[in-house]
Parts: structure tokens; C-alpha cells; sequence
């Protein structure tokens, strides 16, 4: 195996390159493992972020500018999400349906131990638990690894849930800054996108008298929310976003919020999980100028990478916390999301910025002040 960090030199070629701490290259003939560790920042502690397998179009040059942008919008995720924790964030070249072995992912667990507890790695697009495991027996900075059969009162297992429930206190803290009230009863939620987190999502706004439109390319998945959630409406995935309604929640995919769709939207506010839902960050100052109220993705989504830093805390033996490492806790954390996105939209009113600037601004001072320490 081969490792080749890549120097400040070439990587100001890139455009997203932010003087990130490290960038490993990776190369392992055996395997066929070729990948990237990017490490951007980690003034709050060690350096937190998924793994993603894709088969890269543009090849290496796409893979680093994909590793340069997802760990910085890690280490701002870390930051707001109250975790000492930095940003990382990981990319193997290659199609996880086809080039994906048990072999490939332990080569890529040798890797992330190579950076001796600078990066921690975890599920992202492309990869599984499964490949957490195998990771997992080649190094120890690995986290979403599986929870004993049944229990769910311990850290660990799959995150979609935590997250949802972070979305849904977010969707409160908006309701509050626009309604004056912290309920969601009698709003109407446009949803697109009901997988793990969305249609969690769906039923902690119908149990709280939410009624709810929703659309997926998944006729079954459709089905069921009408079954299991009476009142529901149903709309195809190109009719979302002229619905009108109190609030429209992204679920499914990034940039959905763009030059097309801005202006059809009917909505008071824009809350949802997806990732990275601004084509660009014109669109903040687009939704703002539309009198729409933006909740910043990297803060509304938090409630996984939370779940999954508490996984890691607890496993290693290691509290930052002053509270114990328990779900309970955990999840109280997560609560705090809400508190989190009620001072960005403070802030974001009092400096008269769009909140996705507000959120990344906060984020700034928080890393910013802190040293590296590892
Ligand atoms: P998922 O794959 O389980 O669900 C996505 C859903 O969107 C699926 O039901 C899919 O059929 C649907 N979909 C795809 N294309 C669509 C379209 N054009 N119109 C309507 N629906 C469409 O994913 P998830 O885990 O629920 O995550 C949803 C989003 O939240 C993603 O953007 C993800 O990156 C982000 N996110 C997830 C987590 C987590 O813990 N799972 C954490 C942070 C962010």
C-alpha cells in the first residue's frame, strides 16, 4: 500500500481547497484500492466524516475536489453540532455495486489507521455497516458499526432515525421564528423524499397533527404513508415544489433548491435532511429575497453524525462530555439542534444575512478560535 500526501502547491489548483491539514492519497495494487482522506480541520478534535465510494467521472481530479469540499463541510457540521470533534471526510474511486470487496474496504481500514487517529471514518453513500465491519478489523477509528441484536438503548446502529428527529426539532425552531409557537399542528408539510429519514420525519409531523403532502419515486413507499398516515396527499416528484403549503422539507436529493425551483416554491420555510440543498449559495440570498425562511442543511441534519460521535466516545472510553454517554443523553443532544438553529435565525435577522451565511459565520467562530490540539 502506497501513501502520498498531497502538497499545498497542488492542491491550490483546487478551487475548494481551504488550506486543508491533510490530503493522503492512497494506492493499493492488491486490492485495487485507490482513494482519498481528506483532513480539513481539527482545532476541535479529531477529524469526523464519512466514507463514500463513487465511480468518478473525472477520476482523481473529481475525487479530490469531492474530499476537499465534504471534510471542510464537515469540520462546520462538527462545529454547530456542539461536537469536539473536526472535519474528514473520505472517497474510494470506484462503483460500490460492482468493485466492492470485503478486501477493499479492509485496505481502506489500514488506511484510515494510517492517520493514527487523525480521521475517523463512517457510513456514507456508497458504503454499509457491512463495510464499517470489515474497516473495523484493520482500525479502530471506525463508527455506525451495528448494535447487538435488539437493543435499542445502546449507542451505535443505524442513524437515520437520530437524524430525522434532529429535522423535526429544526422544523419547530423555524415554526417558532416565523408562527410565534413551537407547534407544528395544523401546518402543512410538503415532504420530498420519503426514505429512512423522511418518512420518520412524516410521522413525528402527522402524530403532532401536521397534515402532509408527499412525493418519491417509490410507488410502495407512497402507499404506506397513505395507509399508515390518514389525510396524507400524494403529489408526483416534478409537481413538489409548486405545492403551496407552510413549509417544503428536501429528503431525497442535493441542490433541489435552484433557479428552477425557487421560484415555484409556495412556502414559508425551507427544513429538510437532504444534504447540500442549494445548487449554490446564491440561493440562500434567492430564498431570502422571496421572504423565505432557510434552516442551513449541515445544521438541521446533525442528529446522525451526533449519534454517531456518541458511538465513538462511548466505545473508546473517552467523554468529553460532563453528562454520561448514554442514548437518553445523547438524544437530548440531539434536541439541541433546535436551540442551535433558533440563534442562527437570530443572527442571521440581526446581521441581515441569508442563514445559510449566518450558520457558516457561527460555525467560523467556533473552530476558528480553537487551536490544533491533537
Ligand atoms: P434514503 O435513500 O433512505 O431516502 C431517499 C428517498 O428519496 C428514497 O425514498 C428515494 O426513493 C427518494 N427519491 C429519490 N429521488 C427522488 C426524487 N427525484 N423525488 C422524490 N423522491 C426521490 O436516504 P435517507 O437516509 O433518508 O437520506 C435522505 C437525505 O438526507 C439524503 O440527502 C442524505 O444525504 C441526507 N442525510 C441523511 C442522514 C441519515 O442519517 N440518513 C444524515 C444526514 C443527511
Amino acid at each position: 500500500m502506497a501513501y502520498d500526501d498531497l502538497s499545498p502547491e497542488f492542491l491550490s489548483a483546487f478551487p475548494d481547497y481551504d488550506g486543508h491539514e491533510t490530503v493522503r492519497k492512497i494506492v493499493d495494487a492488491d486490492t485495487g484500492l485507490t482513494a482519498f482522506i481528506g483532513v480539513h480541520n481539527r482545532a476541535l478534535g479529531p477529524a469526523l466524516g464519512g466514507c463514500r465510494m463513487y465511480p468518478y467521472a473525472g477520476g482523481e481530479a473529481d475525487a479530490i475536489r469531492d474530499v476537499l469540499r465534504l471534510s471542510r463541510g464537515m469540520t462546520y457540521k462538527n462545529a454547530l453540532a456542539g461536537l469536539p470533534l473536526g472535519g474528514g471526510k473520505s472517497v474510494i474511486l470506484g462503483d460500490p455495486f460492482t468493485q466492492k470487496t470485503p478486501a477493499l474496504m479492509r485496505a481502506m481500514g489500514r488506511a484510515v489507521q494510517s492517520l493514527e487517529g487523525h480521521y475517523i471514518t463512517a457510513e456514507d453513500s456508497g458504503t454499509s455497516e457491512a463495510d464499517m465491519q470489515e474497516m473495523g478489523s484493520e482500525t479502530s477509528y471506525v463508527v455506525g458499526l451495528h448494535l447487538p441484536q435488539g437493543d435499542t438503548s445502546a449507542l451505535g446502529g443505524n442513524p437515520s432515525p437520530v437524524t430525522a428527529y434532529g429535522v423535526y426539532m429544526g422544523i419547530k425552531a423555524a415554526v417558532r421564528r416565523k408562527h410565534n409557537t413551537d407547534s407544528v399542528a395544523g401546518l402543512h408539510v410538503v415532504v420530498q423524499g420519503l426514505g429512512s429519514v423522511g418518512y420518520a420525519l412524516c410521522e413525528y409531523l402527522h402524530r403532532d397533527g401536521a397534515s402532509l403532502t408527499v412525493t418519491d419515486t417509490r410507488p410502495s413507499i407512497l402507499d404506506r404513508a397513505v395507509a399508515e398516515m390518514p389525510g396524507t396527499k400524494v403529489v408526483t416528484p416534478d409537481q413538489i415544489f409548486a405545492v403551496e403549503g407552510d413549509i417544503f422539507a428536501p429528503c431525497a436529493l442535493g441542490a433541489q433548491i435552484n433557479d428552477e425551483t425557487v421560484p415555484q416554491l409556495r412556502v414559508g420555510i425551507v427544513a429538510g435532511a437532504a444534504n447540500n440543498q442549494l445548487a449554490t449559495k446564491q440561493h440562500d440570498d434567492m430564498l431570502a429575497d422571496r421572504g423565505i425562511l432557510y434552516v442551513p442543511d449541515y445544521v438541521i441534519n446533525a442528529g446522525g453524525v451526533i449519534a454517531v460521535a456518541y458511538e465513538y466516545f462511548a466505545r473508546t472510553g473517552r467523554n468529553p462530555f460532563t453528562a454520561p454517554l448514554t442514548r437518553d443523553v445523547m438524544m437530548d443532544h440531539v434536541t439541541g439542534i433546535g436551540r442551535t438553529i433558533d440563534k442562527i435565525l437570530a443572527l442571521a435577522e440581526t446581521q441581515g444575512l441569508p442563514p445559510g451565511r449566518a450558520a457558516d459565520r457561527m460555525a467560523e467562530s467556533i473552530f476558528m478560535a480553537e487551536k490544533i490540539r491533537a
